[in-house]
């Protein structure tokens, strides 16, 4: 595995503890990670792609062998224009199982070359998505718990400007 260069795609609406826990952990098995924010998928996020992409590099500018990119397409293509050989997602429960399921096996039908490599969630993370963030921060709860600290504050000047 450490000769591949692995995917970590999502949404990153905006990036979580949880995220950089999974991308952390893949930097440690793969020579090279690729983060990818994928534009397509969310169709409404609240923070552009320019600036989740400035957010991730900045809460993974201190582990080296990770960049972040963002991609409006199809991720097979994404991972064959890369040369990458797996993508990486977490699994936090049975509610992303069956989704994650058929993405994985729909990718494979598309990109033959490309693994996808399920991390199970830290159990501490479990709980924690983009949504549940973007939610309770734009109602002004503390979130310092459930993002990186270096972003915690563009992220909550983002949400909680709304309700100025
Ligand atoms: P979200 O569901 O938070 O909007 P994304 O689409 O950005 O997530 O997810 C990108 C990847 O990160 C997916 O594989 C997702 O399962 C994983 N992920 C998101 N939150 C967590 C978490 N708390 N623990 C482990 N993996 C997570």
């Amino acid at each position: 595995m450490k000769n591949t260069i692995a995917i970590c795609p999502g949404s990153f609406d905006p990036v979580t503890v949880g995220h950089l826990d999974i991308i952390k952990r893949a930097a440690g098995m793969f020579n090279k990670v690729i983060v990818v924010v994928m534009t397509n998928a969310s169709k409404h996020p609240k923070f552009t792609a320019e600036e989740r992409v400035r957010m991730i590099s900045i809460a993974a500018a201190d582990i080296p062998n990770v960049t972040v990119e963002s991609y409006d397409g199809l991720l097979a293509d994404y991972a064959a224009l890369k040369g990458a050989g797996a993508i990486v997602k977490g699994l936090r429960a049975m509610s992303d199982f069956e989704y994650e399921f058929q993405m994985a096996l729909t990718n494979k039908k598309l990109n033959p070359n490309v693994e996808t490599v399920f991390l199970t969630t830290n159990v501490e993370y479990m709980y924690l998505s983009s949504s549940m963030v973007k939610e309770i921060a734009s109602m002004g709860a503390d979130i310092s718990d459930f993002v990186p600290e270096q972003i915690h504050d563009i992220i909550v000047e983002r949400l909680t400007s709304e309700r100025k």
